[in-house]
């Protein structure tokens, strides 16, 4: 193990939805900032191995990183605001714990002894905790515990922490617990009470944080400091405000530099690091408050209502907006109202159509719709993994007039099957991480929209899908007018999609979004969002 990374915990109490991923993730922003190379990543006890089999309803946007993992929404954050690149070592989950303890058991590792909670599954949290630490050159780590202090879920990470940070010595871990302060409007006041019962809590096992994190709708008097640095056994200066932010969540890391939580945990660890520069980033930020420009872009989904599903699309699109000084105004469209309705009432005042990703025939027909109005007004469309796959079906059906043309996902007995399953995909009866996963390399031709927005021949995109643009098929799309901008490096399978006579009409068959950082907007949406508002000057 490197003798100087330095660890920071962050674990949550009182409620859950606290923002406890963005005040980790804020933290890295700011940490980097003071010029120190920062990994993020997160331990979520329940049992599902990884997320990518829960519903956008249970767990909202599933995170896919370079090497494949599908993750927890809080690695988007993390990855966004620290520019890092997380791997799947980075996502720990109490199914990965005890399928790898189970799968040892099996396999005779024990040695006879009886398998047990402590020390069997706890040191298979502290040695990812260890391998994390050589994978990377890292000078801080910081770990974020899912879930809520007192849970019966977490306590064997809780536990694990308690115990690593015995093993790599206190000076080396910062414990830092977020909480909520309740504003009781009838009487006035902020109440302290149930940070102190979880800090109690906490102590019960062993952990003494040294920073507590107050999530606040008001701001936090000196007597309410004291009050909880007395009771939480803390340093007053080391209780850390963390206000309810008015526009971005990009104000986080600027809200939580106030009470300079990077220097207390700078000073706590003993790491020599600068005052951050947090200029580029503020102005950022000022981009998305004050811009100068307004645009309108419709999502059209079938998870529309709720907040977390697109998460990644919905930030991809602020970072775009900024890089063009532009707020983009988003109308979140449900697929099935536009399968009742028809388009044109509903999409007529947008600037620009985004279809994205999903499984299952619910809506497809509505987002079709949506796409044939977007193709025939000349409306920027933009359409990631299904949504390619439907401007695929669309434009078969209604240009090249073949009749039913639908995926094997959503009709097996299409007469044609424009998206289909891939070989190596068919006979597959399980559900878990299997899917075409990940980053590749991808090859885009010249002369293309394509190329003419990244300004590169190869590029590397992630992937999460099963199904394909059937290549029977590409000729005669291609020949009505679906160009084929991009093919993928290994096999040729079609990346990206186009209409060349159109002012700017794209599906990519990856997942841009997840490529798109803060002051790095991805290029695909870049060139959408610049569509999209020429869209609105030209009715201006
Ligand atoms: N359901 C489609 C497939 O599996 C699209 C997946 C997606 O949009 N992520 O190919």
């Amino acid at each position: 193990m490197s003798k100087t990374t330095k660890y920071i915990f962050v674990t949550g109490g009182v409620v859950s939805s606290l923002g406890k991923g963005l005040a980790a993730a804020s933290l890295g922003t700011l940490l980097k900032h003071r010029g120190l190379k920062v990994l993020i990543q997160k331990f979520d006890p329940y049992l599902n191995v990884d997320p990518g089999t829960m519903s956008p309803f249970q767990h909202g946007e599933v995170y896919v990183l370079a090497d494949g993992a599908e993750t927890d929404l809080d690695l988007g954050h993390y990855e966004r605001f620290t520019d890092c690149e997380c791997s799947r070592l980075n996502n720990l989950t109490s199914g990965q714990v005890f399928e790898n303890v189970i799968n040892n058991e099996r396999a005779g590792k024990y040695l006879g002894k009886t398998v047990q909670f402590i020390p069997h599954c706890t040191d298979e949290i502290k040695n990812r905790i260890r391998k994390v630490t050589d994978a990377h050159d890292a000078d801080v780590i910081i770990t974020e515990i899912g879930g809520t202090t007192g849970d019966i879920e977490g306590h064997l990470f809780l536990e694990a922490l308690r115990q690593f940070s015995l093993e790599v010595g206190r000076d080396n871990v910062c414990s830092i617990h977020v909480t909520l302060l309740p504003y009781i409007a009838a009487a006035g006041e902020i109440k302290t009470k149930p940070t102190q019962q979880s800090v109690a809590k906490l102590r019960e096992i062993g952990i003494q944080p040294d920073i507590i994190v107050c999530r606040t709708e008001h701001d936090l008097d000196e007597d309410n400091r004291a009050k909880i640095a007395m009771f939480c056994n803390v340093e007053k200066k080391n209780v850390v405000a963390f206000r309810d932010v008015a526009h971005t969540i990009y104000e986080c890391p600027l809200d939580l530099r106030r009470d300079k939580l990077d220097r207390l945990v700078s000073d706590k660890l003993g790491l020599e690091s600068a005052t951050p520069d947090l200029e580029k980033w503020r102005h950022f930020v000022d981009r998305i408050i004050n811009p100068t420009y307004e645009t309108n872009i419709a999502v059209v989904g079938k998870y529309i209502e709720l907040q977390d599903a697109y998460k990644s699309i919905y930030e991809s699109l602020t970072h775009a907006g900024a890089h063009h000084d532009t707020r983009v105004n988003l109308v979140r469209v449900d697929a099935e109202q536009i399968a009742e309705e028809g388009a044109t009432n509903i999409l007529k005042d947008v600037d620009g159509i985004l279809i994205p990703g999903g499984f299952g025939d619910r809506g497809t027909e509505g987002k079709i719709i949506a796409t044939q109005f977007a193709r025939q007004n000349k409306i920027p469309f933009f359409g990631i993994c299904l949504g390619m796959q439907i401007a695929t079906i669309e434009f078969a059906r209604n240009v090249c007039g073949l009749e039913n043309a639908n995926s094997t996902e959503f009709d097996k007995s299409t007469p044609h099957p424009v998206i289909s399953l891939q070989e190596e995909q068919k006979g597959l009866t399980t559900m878990g991480g299997n899917m075409r996963l990940g980053a590749s390399i991808a090859t885009i031709f010249l002369g293309t929209k394509a190329h003419e927005l990244y300004g590169a021949e190869t590029i590397t995109e992630r992937h999460r899908h099963r199904y394909e643009f059937n290549p029977a098929y590409r000729e005669q799309l291609e020949s009505s007018g679906l160009k084929v901008s991009g093919v993928s490096a290994e096999q040729g399978l079609v990346e990206i999609v186009e209409i060349a006579d159109h002012p700017f009409f794209i599906g990519a068959q990856f997942h841009p979004e997840f490529l798109s950082r803060p002051n790095k907007p991805h290029p695909i949406f870049a060139g959408f969002v610049e569509a999209s508002l020429s869209n609105t000057k030209s009715k201006a």
